[in-house]
Formats: structure tokens, sequence, C-alpha cells
């Protein structure tokens, strides 16, 4: 049986008289990819805001090897190896490439002053792991040429990718990505296709991906959970997930 990376039990949020996740339910073995997709407003981008801790559920326990993470401070989750991006980008916009990955590798570390004095030693060792990770993504990502390169000047295919390569800063084991390729032409999200192939291969991720785009999350998604109003309608993978009746009524009647 495969090791069980992240766990999600009988989970539960209202919002006021909404239920927005209702009895979620999730086994993700170690090294897969899955697939989150429903119509809009179906609960995607809640439930990776409960598994990440920045929203906490009504009901229902997360378990991140084999801890249980439901009531953890979102920045104690990243530190513990699961990390998410967000459906709008959150570059530093005036500040380079290479800077937005630096600045992401220290973004969850808050020292007080002392601690920082007493901890410099480690700091500076930090710092040569820091750079040395910087080469990493910059090379995975194939942007060493845009190092000094400000955010804001990148074209926008560009900076959805400093985006997920700033979250995989703080070498996490488990990603979620929150629609990774919305506002992309074809070109820019085929290339980010390749790009996380390549990624979850050489870093050794699990990943969650939510998407609005079926071709990309299909073709990256072994395993794909349908939601509809809160709730898993469909699991399984692509293929069956395409011809599934409920999927289909689904999308049809979000129209
Ligand atoms: P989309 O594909 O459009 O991003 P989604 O599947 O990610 O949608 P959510 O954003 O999780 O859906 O929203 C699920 C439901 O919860 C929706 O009805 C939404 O209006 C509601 N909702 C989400 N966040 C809040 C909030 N902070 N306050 C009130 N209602 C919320």
């Amino acid at each position: 049986m495969d090791q069980l990376i992240l766990k999600v039990e009988n989970l539960w949020k209202h919002f006021g008289g909404i239920t927005a996740v209702s009895g979620y339910e999730l086994e993700l073995p170690k090294g897969a990819v899955f697939g989150l997709i429903g119509p809009n407003g179906a609960g995607k981008t809640t439930i990776f805001n409960l598994i990440s801790g920045v929203l906490k559920p009504d009901k229902g326990k997360i378990l991140f090897k084999g801890k249980d993470i439901t009531h953890t401070r979102p920045d104690t989750i990243a530190s513990m190896g699961l990390t998410r991006t967000f459906q709008n980008l959150r570059l530093f916009p005036s500040l380079t490439v290479e800077e937005n990955l630096k600045v992401a590798a220290h973004i969850h570390t808050s020292y007080s002053f002392i601690h920082t004095l007493l901890s410099l030693p480690r700091l500076y060792s930090e710092e040569r792991k820091t750079l040395e990770r910087v080469e990493t993504i910059l090379e995975l990502f194939d942007m060493q040429a845009q190092r000094n390169e400000i955010a804001s000047n990148l074209p926008y295919g560009l900076q959805r990718k400093l985006d997920i390569a700033r979250a995989l800063m703080t070498d996490p084991e488990v990603l979620l990505l929150d629609e990774p390729s919305a506002g992309m032409n074809t070109q820019e999200a085929e290339e980010l296709a390749l790009t996380i192939k390549k990624i979850k291969e050489e870093l050794d991720l699990t990943m969650i991906i939510v998407e609005h785009r079926m071709p990309f999350v299909m073709g990256l998604a072994e395993t794909i959970q349908v939601l509809d109003y809160g709730s898993v309608i469909a699991v399984g993978p692509p293929s069956e997930i395409q011809k599934n009746p409920k999927v289909i009524e689904a999308y049809l009647g979000a129209g």
C-alpha cells in the first residue's frame, strides 16, 4: 500500500448559510499528482485554505505525514513541508526575480533581534543554502536569463512561473497549486505543464492542482477529484472522469 502523505477526514466549512465544503475526504499517496476540479464556487480554494491552515474547519481532521495539522498555523504547516500558491500572484513586483526567490526562502521564519544575534552562524549557513536553492530553482524553471529582471516587467506567463518557483524555495514535500495556468495563453500553459512535470520529478514532489483548464489538469494528474457544492461527486483517472455523466451534468448545470 502506498504511503499516505496527506489525509483529510470528513472536512466541513460553512460561511454563514453557505456550506462551502461538506464531508470532504482525501487520501493522497506520496509522489502522487491529484487534480481537483469543479464548477465555480464548488469549494476548491476553500479546501486549499483549510489544508494550508489559512482557514480552520468547522469539523474534520487533516493529517500531514501522520501528524494532526487541523489547528496548526499556516507558517508552521509550511515549515513542516506543505506549501501552496494562490489564485492571485503574490510576487514582490518591484524586486528582481532572484530577490523574489531569496525573500521567499525566509518568509516563514521570524527572528527576534536577540534571536537573530544568537543564531548568526546558523543564518550564514542558511544563506549559503538559500543561494544554492536559488540556482537549482532558476535552472529548473529555465529562468537564469531573467534573474536580474524586475518581476513586474516579466511577461505574465513568467510571472506565474516565478510565483510557483517562490513556493518551492522552502523545499516542500507537498505543493498545492491553485489555478496555476489562470490567465495564460495556450502556449504559456503548455510550457508550464512541462515545467510542472519536471519539478515534480526533480524535486520529488506530491501535488494537488486546482484548475479550470481541462487539458492542462487531465494531462498532469493521474487522479482527479470532482467537487460540486462542496462534495466530491467523482474520483478517478482522467479518462474515466471525462466520461462520467455526473461530472458532465455538474459542468453543464453550472453554465
Ligand atoms: P472558483 O473556481 O470560482 O475559484 P472554488 O471552487 O474555488 O471556486 P470557493 O472559492 O472555495 O470555490 O468557494 C466555495 C463557496 O464558498 C462559494 O459559494 C463562495 O462564495 C463561498 N466562500 C468562499 N470563501 C468565502 C468567504 N471568505 N466568505 C463567504 N463565502 C465564501
